[in-house]
């Protein structure tokens, strides 16, 4: 058994804006990093498009038609502000969807021990009926209800290091006891919600602020006190990590300066987890991460250890 890496050039053909961070030399220079000798030991699959039972799991049928009613032919079609649609948005969407249920199946299924999917669009900010914050399906959610409606799985962790807040995620699951959600995320910064307070409506909603600015002593502290624990005490079937790599020092969009080796300490935490209390099952998913190089390394470590698993 070893790790799985699931990805799909459809995803490369998902374009936007000039300028805008979201872009496609994102997924390349992922890619690119992934394919040195070093990960040669991975196995490799192409994401297949997302079943539309999968989607409709978590977001209403109105609102996927009316998303994709908005398939522009060509030029672009805007969402809100940062969240646009091109002629290739929806099968990248779709194979983002189908990357992240495969994953489910291969390690559920024993054919692998953990996975990375390495897709876009992102998706921890789609909320049940609006996407937003370049997202447009939660990929994380829906990988997460897959388990359970199609494997049985009981209990689902999500655990979100992505430097935003995943309001689409909490959204999706502040009602379900099954559904663990757990962030670490920059505050004040987007979305704006992740309060600790925000708690769910079964207390299996897990937010913690970082103020950013100093070193990653403040991420791993409050990774040591609440998020393992928490996730420790959830006794997961399976764990689901919403990867985004914007926490890391380059990355322009936050300032919470961790390191290549500081995601891959987070990695063998939450492995070391996944082993206790799920057979080592991960499925990981590439949220965020705007500096190509911060982004490309910061992969290549988190890949790195789940080989070790
Ligand atoms: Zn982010």
């Amino acid at each position: 058994l070893t790790t799985l890496l699931i990805s799909h050039d459809a995803c490369l053909d998902h374009a936007t804006p000039r300028g805008h961070p979201e872009r496609a030399d994102r997924l390349r220079a992922v890619q690119a990093a992934l394919a040195h000798e070093s990960f040669n030991a991975l196995a490799r699959r192409e994401a297949p498009p997302g079943e539309m039972a999968a989607i409709l799991r978590c977001h209403p049928e109105r609102h996927v038609a009316a998303l994709e009613a908005l398939r522009p032919e060509s030029g672009e079609a805007f969402i809100d502000a940062d969240t646009v649609m091109s002629p290739g948005t929806w099968q990248a969407a779709l194979r983002a969807v189908g990357g992240a249920t495969a994953a489910v199946d291969a390690v559920i299924g024993k054919q692998a021990t953990n996975a990375f999917v390495a897709t876009r669009p992102p998706g921890h900010h789609a909320e049940k009926t609006r996407a937003m914050g370049f997202c447009l399906f939660n990929n994380a959610a829906i990988a997460a209800r897959h388990a359970q409606a199609v494997h049985g799985a009981g209990r689902v962790a999500i655990m979100d290091w992505d430097v935003h807040h995943g309001n689409g995620t909490q959204d999706i699951f502040w009602d379900d006891p099954d559904v663990l959600y757990v962030s670490t995320h920059e505050m004040p910064l987007y979305p704006g919600t992740g309060a600790p307070s925000e708690t769910g409506a079964h207390d299996t909603i897990v937010n913690v602020a970082l103020k950013g600015g100093g070193d990653a002593e403040e991420f791993r502290e409050a990774f040591e006190a609440v998020v393992l624990p928490r996730l420790a005490r959830f006794k997961p079937d399976l764990l689901i990590i919403s990867a985004g790599f914007d926490a890391h020092w380059r990355d322009p969009l936050a300032n919470l300066n961790l390191t290549e080796e500081d995601f891959a300490w987070a990695t063998r935490e939450l492995m070391d987890i996944a082993g206790r209390h799920c057979g080592g099952r991960i499925v990981s998913l590439l949220e965020g991460g705007y500096d190509l190089k911060g982004l490309a390394g910061s992969v290549a470590a988190h890949v790195g250890e789940l080989m070790r698993g």
